[in-house]
């Protein structure tokens, strides 16, 4: 895993999807580990690309399934203040599952020579399932932070890695084992 050619995905980890609208208990208990994360990816370069849903009032087809939720410019929308933005990460708006459907994140990727994305954040079956999808589609290897990313049930959240393993490959991670491979890369 070359530092240079790694980026840390956040998948909407925004307050409706944790304490708001789509509020999710476990998304929560994931939030210390996902802020570990984040401080050891920033500690040794590697970069942090947050993929929020930010979906246009009234519009957006999503809302059919699942109410309205994460609306771009509201406080739904808006990254959890555990997890907060450092000058140094970047942030790609989605109106989609998946972070790259219409947006830049692969273009963005390619700029930053990323060659291997580490996925974290909710839904493991969902969002950052079709995150993986697009990641793998697009030629990136796909590493799954284990403990970063759940869902609303166990049953979606196992489901959700099983199907990640199978069929794009992902490489399945704790938290702890990636903050050593940051720490011996940043050393080495
Ligand atoms: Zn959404």
């Amino acid at each position: 895993m070359a530092r240079g050619g790694t980026a840390v995905l956040v998948v909407d980890m925004l307050n409706d999807f944790v304490t708001g609208a789509l509020r999710c208990d476990r998304g929560l208990a994931i939030v210390p580990n996902a802020a570990r994360l984040l401080r050891e990816a920033r500690r040794s370069g590697v970069p942090v690309i947050f993929c929020n849903d930010a979906h246009v009032k009234g519009v957006d087809m999503e809302f059919k399934l699942w109410g309205e939720h994460a609306v771009a410019g509201t406080e739904g929308a808006r990254v959890i203040d555990e997890l907060e933005l450092c000058p140094s990460d970047y942030v790609v708006p989605k109106r989609r599952y998946s972070g790259f459907f219409k947006t830049d994140l692969d273009l963005l990727l390619r700029e930053l020579g990323v060659e291997t994305v580490i996925l974290a954040g909710l839904h493991t079956h969902l969002c950052v399932r079709h995150t993986a999808a697009d990641a793998f589609c697009l030629g990136y290897r796909v590493i799954v932070a284990s403990d970063a990313t759940d869902s609303f049930t166990e049953a979606d959240y196992i489901s959700g890695l099983e199907y990640l393993k199978a069929v794009y490959g992902a490489s399945l991670h704790t938290v702890d084992e990636l903050c050593r491979m940051f720490a011996g890369e940043a050393g080495g």
